[in-house]
């Protein structure tokens, strides 16, 4: 069957409660994980951009879902593709919030270091979502190295 990359931006619902992110999370990371489907989830405050990759149909079906959630709006689709690899097989959703630890890779992508993934081409938004992943990986990776020490 087909594997598919899919990426699209999208903003936040404010009011929409602020326990919402975590039971967006919750939830994703259970259903993606029954469907096969692994990414990333980038957020803000403000915006949200996703990378999702899985089996088409599934991939599909879970967006049309996430489209019509009312928890965020102007959902735009950046970028979906044909792909022969995953990039993110070991998260089921991986989640990384943009704040000042992470404006160096913002600003490496963009004009400024505001994250506005509406202004991200399709491989741009990739990229992006790639480096991102990564240094937070590295960050847990020596959190959790320092959790070890301190033990
Ligand atoms: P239900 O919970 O019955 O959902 C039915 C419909 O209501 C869906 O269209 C859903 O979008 C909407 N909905 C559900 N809860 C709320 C709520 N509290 N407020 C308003 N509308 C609601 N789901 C995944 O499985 N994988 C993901 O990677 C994923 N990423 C997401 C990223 C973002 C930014 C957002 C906003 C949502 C994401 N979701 C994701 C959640 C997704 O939209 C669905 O809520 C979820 O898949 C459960 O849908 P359901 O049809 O199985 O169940």
């Amino acid at each position: 069957m087909s594997m598919v990359k899919l990426v699209y931006a999208s903003t936040f619902e404010k009011g929409s409660g602020p326990n919402d992110v975590q039971n967006i999370l919750n939830v994703s990371k259970e259903k993606n994980k029954d469907n096969n489907i692994t990414g990333v989830l980038c957020f803000n405050h403000r915006y949200f951009l996703q990378c999702l990759e899985g089996g088409r149909d599934e991939v599909n079906k879970i967006y049309n879902g996430i489209v019509s959630d009312a928890r965020h709006k102007e959902v735009v689709l950046l970028d979906y593709e044909l792909i022969d690899e995953r990039l993110f097989s070991n998260w089921s959703m991986s989640f990384v919030r943009i704040d000042e630890l992470t404006q160096h890779i913002v600003l490496k992508y963009g004009t400024t270091s505001n994250f506005n993934p509406y202004e991200m081409l399709p491989g741009m938004a990739c990229a992006f979502i790639k480096e991102i992943a990564a240094e937070r990986l590295r960050f847990l990776e020596a959190e959790r190295k320092l959790h070890q020490k301190n033990e």
